[in-house]
């Protein structure tokens, strides 16, 4: 961090405050000019906030050469981060190598569905299965998921078919029926939900934490930051489409955000084709570019009947569309030398 003290402070005023810097257990490298004197800050920076630091009347300016997460960063961790999951007697893995696909339907809907849809995403390649019990819904009209009669239909559905699972919890106390679930999934409009990500924190099970709907990835990775602060490092970074002006998509998938989370973090990176278009036609371009740009893996929406869906119908695949494009990923992960 870089400190420009403003023009006409004290010689005297300057040596407190670098004292009141190294008292934070930073080394202070001064640099006296002609009219300002400005400070290097070395060390672990991440508690301070700039603008914090700003408001203090010796400060000119102060800027960020570090960022501000830490654990999530690959600068101190610079292997890739690999999350295995044992199923079945198998491993399923997302990251280091390892693409992970992670398809089935928004919600849980019947048994029949899930462990129907389960069975043909498992024939076409995919590792994981999705479907969610508990759903953030815009309307409180629509519907709101299964809840735990959902998870319990989820966990016959892994019973059958060995299939790990991914669902989303949207409050704490939901870890009590979570136990069967593989992969905690926080949905985008609770990235920023603190208290939730430092519970998550200590749950021992690793976390697909989605980009918040308008949020940087720096904001994306100081959520990571939370959960891996809190004893958890476990947790996999989802670009999922954000907000944008644009309007003939739901979202806007930010691709570029892909290799930039790579080259700033050791988490594995994976992309929501299906959130990030909104329009299932649009799905399998997305799912190509992503592979692409270097992700991990993918969270792809898959229906068996998708005018009926009780949620998100319009961009989810049909079972026999997932194992074509299921196909074409296999050559993509090749050519980026990733284990489909
Ligand atoms: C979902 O996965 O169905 C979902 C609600 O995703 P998001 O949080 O990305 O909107
Ligand atoms: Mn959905």
């Amino acid at each position: 961090m870089i400190i420009a003290l403003k023009q006409g402070t004290e010689k005297e005023e300057a040596d407190k405050f670098v004292l009141f810097m190294e008292s934070r257990g930073l080394t202070v490298h001064v640099s006296e000019g002609e009219t300002q004197t400005v400070l290097g800050l070395v060390g672990d920076t991440s508690s301070l906030d700039p603008r914090t630091m700003e408001a203090h009347h010796l400060v000119a300016k102060v800027v960020r050469v570090q960022e501000p997460y830490k654990r999530a960063n690959r600068l101190f961790h610079p292997e890739d981060t690999r999350i295995d999951i044992t199923a079945d007697g198998g491993v399923h893995s997302i990251g280091g190598g390892k693409l992970g696909i992670i398809a089935g339907p928004c919600s849980v809907e019947s048994p029949g569905q899930i462990t129907g849809i389960a069975k043909e995403v498992k024939a076409a390649g995919a590792g994981f299965l999705r479907g969610g019990a508990f759903k953030p819904r815009t309307s409180p009209y629509s519907f709101q998921g299964m809840g735990c009669e959902g998870v319990d239909l989820l966990v016959a559905a892994k019973k059958e078919t060995g299939l790990p699972l991914v669902s989303e919890l949207m409050e704490i106390h939901q870890l009590e029926v979570f136990d069967e679930i593989d992969i905690i999934q926080v949905g985008a409009r609770n990235m920023q939900n603190f208290n939730l990500l430092k519970e998550l924190g200590k749950c021992g099970k690793p976390i697909l934490l989605k980009r918040g709907l308008a949020s940087t990835v720096t904001e994306l990775l100081m959520a990571a930051e939370y959960i891996i602060a809190g004893g958890n490092d476990r947790v996999i970074l989802c670009e999922r489409g954000i907000r944008t002006f644009e309007s003939f998509s739901r979202n806007t998938l930010d691709i570029a955000a892909v290799p930039f989370l790579k080259q700033k973090s050791h988490l594995p990176v994976i992309v929501d084709p299906s959130h990030a278009t909104g329009i299932a036609g649009l799905v399998p371009a997305a799912a190509k570019a992503a592979v692409a740009a270097g992700a991990d893996g993918l969270i792809i929406e898959v229906h068996n009947d998708p005018e009926n869906a009780f949620s998100d119908g319009e961009q989810s695949l049909t079972p026999p569309e997932f194992a074509s494009l299921m196909e074409t990923l296999k050559k993509y992960a090749a050519l980026e030398g990733k284990i489909l």
